[in-house]
């Protein structure tokens, strides 16, 4: 852990207790290293993958797939 203070994904706000914050998962990002996505406890279960970002990664995946078979 950095220290820094996580945003909760479902209610944007910062998650002040360390010990609420619940990792998610990893997000690709277009420009930088992928993002930790956090929530509160208590919403980890309301917060849904992005599907846009989701079916954007999986169409650049599949394009370098098919540029670079090996
Ligand atoms: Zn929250």
């Amino acid at each position: 852990m950095t220290g820094a203070v996580h945003i909760c994904r479902a209610c944007d706000e910062p998650i002040a207790d360390p010990d609420d914050a619940v990792l998610l998962w990893r997000e690709e990002s277009m420009s930088g290293p992928p993002r930790s996505v956090w929530a509160h406890r208590k919403h980890a279960d309301l917060v849904q993958p992005d599907h846009d970002l989701l079916r954007i990664l999986a169409r650049v995946l599949i394009a370098k797939a098919a540029r670079d078979p090996s």
